[in-house]
């Protein structure tokens, strides 16, 4: 109770006297997480209901996926809810789901979850408890719970189907939702249903009479490490390193001609040097093997999850986050491998994001952080459509004309789920120490040992690198705030209370480690210095050869033909002559960069994210760049970099100088 009202208290401070919403205040759901609750030395994410967003980029997206992406949503979900109550043995006709549909309903009351912690809806909440109540009844006496073989009578984890029946990809994302909907409403009938279908798991694959097998379609792995840090049994964690161990030894039959890197089966973990196979599947799966090394601490899944961020961050990801260009097989391709014109499929940037994630809770490098805000704000942002009812499967760099695939299978309560989830994305903390991964505007209670922090964050960011930061220490007075310095930039200040820190220095980790007594309504003023930025790609990248993309921030932007004069494949002048513009009216406010091509005609580039948000058109990323001379020297593990083209500009050598060379 005293916790109770000291969140009101603390909310009253903050919001200025005027009273904002937020889900602790509301009768019925759960207070935030005010208490950290890690291993020494442990990094956590803040719980995605202890995170408010507000104004800025985020506060009027989540009020679109709110008010359209939801209720558009729900007309997608009558196979699933059909073979639900044909599952509960209620009579029903019309056509069923099939293997994996049911995690798109799973996935989808994972979102609402989530939007139910930011924006409470009674109504809305009953409509999850029917179909909670319909899961129950649907579900085996023995706990199993996957509808689609339910209905057709197969039995339990079908050892001749296992590749294919994605058993384990729907039960994970079952057991998401249910810790989600617990986190956000207190209700628990749905986490007992998921734990029940685990413990058949559990009994099925390593009780008494287990037999050893893995769903081809990783997802189960982290969900079972979810459920473990969500009920403290460690039973399931097991599972998941099961269902790791196992892959590589030829015990799962393919699905068809299938081979087994498709599924990541071809070797075993150790003997993994590269992300390979179906890049969803594959994404998913690195992130369980890092969830397993943040749960048990051991070095060989540490090192295996570090070699796969290696081989899909060094060498297998666009500039905007996307992996696996491949059609066939939607699959990852050989080191470099990376057409402009390639498959990208959504949820394998949604994957990306959860492994950077992780990444960054293992490692805690501000690497992770670029990664994620590069797949966040660019190839998940691109997935989704600005007003939240239409998304894509692909994410091509290029395209001409094409209709975009766009149809409502895996992707859509993915890339919802996921982008409801920015405030996780965005901070973690330690005993004595807050991380910002992400600048968002709005407010956090971050949990450390000694109790809540409050930090209200105003921003514009991504389009603006200035950020300020109000500080509230409620109890704990002296803690660190780490804020992340961005990959891309180059110069920052910072000021607290008015002050400068001079020199602004960052730690071997990559962030700006501010540590001290904190006092009511401290004040950190972040400026990040954000000019346009040319970016040259590795050159063993065959597509961008000869080409730049443009970045300002962590914004990748590219020209379409409805800007263009019906032209996207562009040649930049020598001088480009860029210019920063607002405008508020246009792909729901945006800021263009304009500047002039080669033949000095005025062009127009849009942020990837905002692209194929209008009429059909052609549209490029990579732009050519005549002169630009490849070098293969100093990359260091990069595949993208500042040309540095405006700098050398300014500190150019007179010709004096290259004279005297
Ligand atoms: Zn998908």
């Amino acid at each position: 109770m005293r916790m109770w009202k000291s969140i009101v208290l603390f909310l009253l401070v903050w919001s200025g006297g005027g009273l904002k919403t937020s889900a602790a205040m509301v009768p019925g759901v759960p207070e935030n997480v005010g208490k950290w609750s890690g291993r020494e030395g442990q990094i956590l994410p803040v719980p995605v209901k202890n995170v408010h967003l507000e104004g800025g980029f985020w506060g009027p997206k989540m009020r679109v996926y709110k008010d359209r992406t939801i209720p558009h949503s729900w007309r997608y979900m009558g196979y699933d809810i059909r073979s639900l109550r044909k599952a509960a043995g209620e009579k029903t006709d019309g056509p069923f789901n099939n293997t994996w549909g049911e995690a798109n309903l799973y996935k989808f009351l994972e979102t609402i979850a989530h939007s139910l912690g930011m924006f409470p809806d009674a109504a809305l909440e009953r409509q999850v408890d029917e179909i909670v109540d319909l899961i129950g009844r649907a579900q085996r006496a023995n706990g199993y719970a996957h509808v689609f073989i339910i209905n057709e009578h197969k039995p339990d984890w079908d050892p001749d189907f296992l590749d294919g029946s994605h058993d384990g990809y729907v039960l994970g994302h079952l057991i998401e939702a249910a810790i989600e909907y617990q986190a956000n409403t207190g209700k628990g009938a749905l986490i007992d249903i998921a734990c029940k279908a685990a413990d058949e798991a559990y009994e099925h694959f390593l009780g008494p009479k287990g037999v050893p097998g893995f769903c081809g379609h990783a997802e189960l792995e982290m969900a079972l490490v979810e459920l473990s840090r969500a009920t403290g049994r460690t039973k399931y964690i097991e599972l998941a390193r099961a269902f790791v161990e196992w892959r590589g030894r030829g015990m799962v039959k393919p699905y068809g001609a299938t081979p087994r890197a498709y599924f990541q089966d071809a070797v075993p973990l150790r003997q993994q040097m590269n992300l390979d196979g179906h890049a969803v599947r594959a994404t998913f799966f690195a992130t369980g093997v890092a969830d397993l090394a943040l749960a048990t601490g051991e070095s060989d899944y540490r090192l295996a999850a570090n070699r796969f961020w290696d081989s899909v961050t060094h060498r297998r990801m666009t500039i905007t986050g996307s992996t696996g260009p491949r059609q066939e097989h939607e699959a990852f391709g050989e080191d470099y491998e990376l057409p402009n014109n390639g498959y990208y499929e959504s949820c394998a940037a949604c994957g990306l994001l959860d492994f950077a994630q992780r990444m960054f809770l293992l490692e805690g490098g501000s690497d992770s952080g670029d990664v994620l805000e590069r797949v966040l704000y660019n190839a998940v942002m691109h997935g989704i459509s600005l007003d939240g009812t239409n998304s894509y499967y692909q994410n091509p760099l290029s395209d001409t004309n094409k209709p975009r695939y766009n149809s409502w299978v895996c992707c859509p309560p993915n890339l919802s789920r996921t982008v409801f989830q920015v405030g996780r994305y965005a901070y973690a903390s330690g005993e004595e120490d807050v991380y910002f991964n992400l600048y968002v505007a709005g407010s956090v209670q971050a949990p450390l040992k000694g109790g809540l922090v409050g930090l209200k964050v105003e921003t514009e960011y991504p389009y603006e690198g200035s950020v300020k930061i109000g500080v509230t220490p409620g109890k704990t007075k002296r803690f660190a705030v780490n804020l992340r310095w961005p990959g891309w930039c180059e110069t920052a200040t910072l000021t607290i209370n008015g002050e400068a820190m001079n020199p602004l220095r960052k730690t071997d980790r990559g962030y700006i480690r501010l540590e001290r007594e904190w006092k009511e309504n401290d004040v950190i003023e972040l400026n990040m210095e954000m000019p346009v930025h040319l970016m040259e790609a590795h050159p063993l990248i065959k597509d961008c050869v000869g080409k730049v993309a443009i970045q300002r921030g962590p914004l990748v932007y590219g020209f379409e033909g409805v800007d263009n004069q019906g032209k996207a494949a562009l040649e930049l002048g020598d001088d480009p002559q860029f210019k920063v513009e607002a405008r508020p009216d246009l792909l729901g406010g945006i800021r263009v960069i304009t500047g002039q091509d080669v033949d000095g005609k005025p062009i127009v580039a849009v942020p990837f994210y905002a692209m194929a948000n209008r009429e059909k058109t052609v549209q490029e990323l990579w732009t050519v760049r005549r002169g630009l001379k490849p070098s293969d020297a100093w990359w260091e593990g990069r595949l993208y970099r500042n040309t540095h083209e405006t700098m050398t500009k300014s500190i150019a050598p007179s010709p004096t100088e290259k004279d005297a060379k």
